[in-house]
C-alpha cells in the first residue's frame, strides 16, 4: 500500500515545482485573493503555501489528506464540466506520500484554526490551533522516502527555475490575485492583485519587453482568446517562452503552439520562435482534462476550431501592430 501510493504520488509529483503548482491551484479553488509561496533550499527543504481562501473544516481535515477525496466533484457528470483546477483528490495525499507534511486551515466560520500533520503518508492526529482563515500547508523533506526520486532532481537552480516560471505564469493569470513567492526568506515576486495583466506582464519580463508585447483580444461563439504575443521583432531560439492557459490552468499542448506558430507563417527567421501567453477559455464541455494525472494535456472537442481561432487572434494582433 505504501510503495503503491508512492508510485501514484510519481505521477503528481515530479519535483518541487509540481507541489507548488498543485498546491496554488488548491488555494485559487478555495477563492484566495492572496497566495504567498515559501520556497527553502530550491524546494528540498521546504515548500510553504499559505492562502485566504474558503479553508477546510476541522471535521473534513483527515479526508482531505486521503487519496480520492475531492470536495469538487458531486456526481459523475461533473467530470464532463469541470469548473475548479482540481478535481481527482489525489494531490494532498500523493504529496503528503513522499514528505513530511502539514496542514493548517481555518474557514471563516471557525473561531479557530485545526491543524495536521501526514510522515511520508502516516496520518496524525488533528490538533487545534491558532491560525487566521485561510489555509496553510508546509511540505518538508520532499522525497526522503524515495531516494529514486530524488536523484532526479536537477542543479538548484534549475528547479528554483521551475519553481519562479509556475508562480509568475499563474499570478499573470489569475491578475486579480496578489501572489508573493520567497527563496530562503527572500521576496523573488510579488503582484498587487489590482487585475492589471500588462503590471504583471512587466514582473515576469522586463518593462522594455512587455512593453513591446502585443495584446491579443478574440472571442468567436465557442472560445476566447487572450493574452500576449510577441512582434514579429522580438523572438526567441526556442519555444519555451510560449505558454498556454485553457480554462485557468496551465497546458502542454505542441498543437497549440503549432496554431499559434502558423500565425507567424513566413514572418520570422527559420529556427526563431515568438513568445506569447495566451489564455483560452471555452465551455468546460468542449475540454476534457482528465488525460493525465498532472492535468498537464487536455484535448478538446473541436480542436480544430481552437487551433483556428488561437491563430486568427494572434494574426489579427500582429496585423494591427504592424499594417
Ligand atoms: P482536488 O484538488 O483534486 O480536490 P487535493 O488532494 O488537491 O484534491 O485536495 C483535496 C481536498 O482538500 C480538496 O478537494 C479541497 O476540499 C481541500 N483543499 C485542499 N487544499 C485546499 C485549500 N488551499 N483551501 C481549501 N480547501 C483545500
Ligand atoms: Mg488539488
Amino acid at each position: 500500500e505504501e510503495v503503491a501510493s508512492q508510485i501514484a504520488a510519481g505521477e503528481v509529483v515530479e519535483r518541487p515545482a509540481s507541489v507548488v503548482k498543485e498546491l496554488i491551484e488548491n488555494a485559487l479553488d478555495a477563492h484566495a485573493r492572496q497566495i504567498v509561496v515559501r520556497v527553502e533550499n530550491a524546494g528540498r527543504r521546504a515548500i510553504e503555501v499559505a492562502d485566504d481562501g474558503d479553508g477546510i473544516p476541522q471535521s473534513e481535515l483527515a479526508l482531505a489528506v486521503m487519496r480520492h477525496a475531492t470536495s469538487k466533484l458531486q456526481t459523475a457528470e461533473d467530470l464532463f464540466r469541470i469548473a475548479t483546477l482540481g478535481f481527482r483528490g489525489e494531490a494532498l495525499a500523493s504529496i503528503a506520500s513522499v514528505s513530511h507534511f502539514s496542514l493548517v486551515s481555518r474557514p471563516a466560520h471557525q473561531s479557530v484554526a485545526a491543524r495536521i500533520r501526514v510522515d511520508g503518508g502516516k496520518i496524525g492526529t488533528v490538533e487545534v490551533v491558532g491560525a487566521p482563515v485561510g489555509t496553510l500547508v508546509r511540505v518538508e523533506d520532499l522525497f526522503f522516502n524515495v531516494p529514486a526520486r530524488l536523484k532526479f532532481l536537477k542543479r538548484d537552480q534549475t528547479e528554483r527555475q521551475q519553481i519562479d516560471a509556475l508562480v509568475t505564469r499563474y499570478a499573470l493569470a489569475y491578475p486579480q490575485v496578489r501572489f508573493q513567492l520567497f527563496h530562503d526568506g527572500t521576496p523573488i515576486f510579488q503582484t498587487t492583485g489590482n487585475g492589471n495583466r500588462r503590471e504583471v506582464l512587466a514582473q515576469l519580463y522586463d518593462v522594455e519587453i512587455s512593453r513591446q508585447m502585443l495584446e491579443v483580444e478574440y472571442e468567436d461563439e465557442m472560445v476566447s482568446v487572450s493574452g500576449f504575443t510577441s512582434p514579429v521583432g522580438l523572438t526567441r531560439s526556442n519555444r519555451k517562452e510560449i505558454t498556454f492557459f485553457v480554462n485557468g490552468r496551465w497546458v502542454q499542448d505542441t498543437a497549440l503552439s503549432t496554431a499559434l506558430l502558423q500565425a507567424y507563417h513566413t514572418l520570422l527567421m527559420v529556427g526563431r520562435y515568438p513568445m506569447a501567453i495566451l489564455f483560452i477559455n471555452l465551455h468546460p464541455e468542449e475540454v476534457d482534462v482528465n488525460v493525465h494525472p498532472t492535468k498537464a494535456e487536455v484535448r478538446f472537442r473541436n480542436p480544430d476550431r481552437v487551433f483556428s481561432a488561437v491563430s486568427r487572434a494572434v494574426r489579427r494582433s500582429l496585423m494591427i501592430s504592424n499594417p
